[in-house]
């Protein structure tokens, strides 16, 4: 047993994707390769967009691939039912850290509605500076914070961005990474309904899961200097950080449903096999040196490794996935 410990961590808002269940499978076969542990964490902290179906559907895709985790607070039809931010949002996990960091004035209250933000944006913009929140409220007196309060408003809690300087990431596919930090505005940790932001609730939950390993979408590079800052004031070891690239139409544009389905249950409906849809999958952003095209789950387990995942974009290809299954 290592002490390598890595998760999936989907929001609950849409049909399980073919990106998102090769991200699931990049991060089990790695998990597996090195005998650590696979976390199945569901991100359920959009209110409006989150569903129960949408986690059964995850659960049904997970399920179907074989991809089982490791851990879970469990319930009484699963040993481990996956954790489930909206539940530790009621335990109040978020929440301790959150006025943790209120307190240390690491963030602060923020009483601006969402709309006096949009028009500080486009008057930034206007002005061509970077559309960032002002913050306007980072330095409001203990008394004028009250009085913001009987007015009624509400408030967002917004971390401290350093403003200037730069955030360098060594990932480990993409290498260096600098961001200038000037460009990155106060960002929201904590909603005005008490429920936690995105990059807040993965960092506290990486955190606290142990995870060694964030393996995901490069779709979330731009939030990872953000989650740097929140490790680095809080004085937490920061995981190492891997970002896959996205996978494209034969047309280059973003894989959309005119590409074929995206939905991976769809291929379980239409009988296709498990062993061909993860071989398919695997090979979207990944390669053996002697490009070897068919493999069965257990070679996968054997050779599978970050580094050798690569920096462009991968083309889905319906026809090649077709093949695979016939191979099987
Ligand atoms: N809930 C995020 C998503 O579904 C997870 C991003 C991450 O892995 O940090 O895109």
């Amino acid at each position: 047993m290592s002490g390598i410990r890595v998760r999936f961590a989907p929001s609950p808002t849409g049909d399980l994707h073919i990106g998102g269940v090769r991200t699931a499978l990049f991060n089990w076969l790695f998990a597996k390769n090195k005998g650590g542990k696979f976390i199945l964490r569901i991100e359920d902290t959009d209110e409006i967009r989150s569903t129960e179906e949408f986690v059964k559907v995850i659960l049904d895709a997970m399920k179907w691939l074989e991809l089982e985790w490791d851990e879970g607070p469990g319930n009484e039809n699963l040993k481990y039912y996956p954790y489930c931010q909206m539940e530790r949002k009621e335990q109040g996990i978020y929440r301790k850290y959150a006025d943790e960091l209120v307190a240390k004035e690491l963030a602060y209250p923020c009483y601006c509605t969402p709309e006096e933000v949009d028009i500080m944006r486009e008057k930034a913009q206007a002005d061509k500076l970077p559309p960032k929140y002002d913050g306007r409220c980072r330095h409001l007196t203990p008394r004028q914070r009250k009085q913001k309060e009987i007015e009624g408003r509400k408030a967002v809690i917004r971390f401290k961005m350093p403003g200037s300087g730069a955030t360098v990431l060594n990932d480990i596919i993409r290498g260096r990474v600098e961001f200038d930090n000037s460009l990155l505005d106060d960002f929201v940790i904590m909603k005005a309904s008490g429920i936690p932001a995105y990059n807040f609730a993965c960092v506290v939950d990486d955190y606290l899961m142990e995870i060694t390993h964030v393996l995901r979408g490069d779709d979330h590079i731009s939030n990872t200097p953000r989650q740097m800052h929140i490790y680095n004031v809080l004085g937490w070891k920061m995981p190492e950080f891997a970002h896959v690239s996205m996978i494209l139409g034969a047309d280059g544009a973003r894989l959309s449903k005119r590409h074929g389905h995206t939905s991976v249950l769809e291929y379980r409906k239409e009988g296709y096999l498990r062993e061909a849809l993860i071989n398919y999958l695997v090979l979207l952003g990944w390669s053996t040196e002697d490009s070897q095209q068919i493999f069965t789950t257990e070679e996968l387990k054997q050779k599978f490794s970050i580094e050798r995942c690569g920096i462009s974009p991968s083309v889905f290809d319906p026809a090649k996935l077709l093949w695979l299954n016939g191979e099987k």
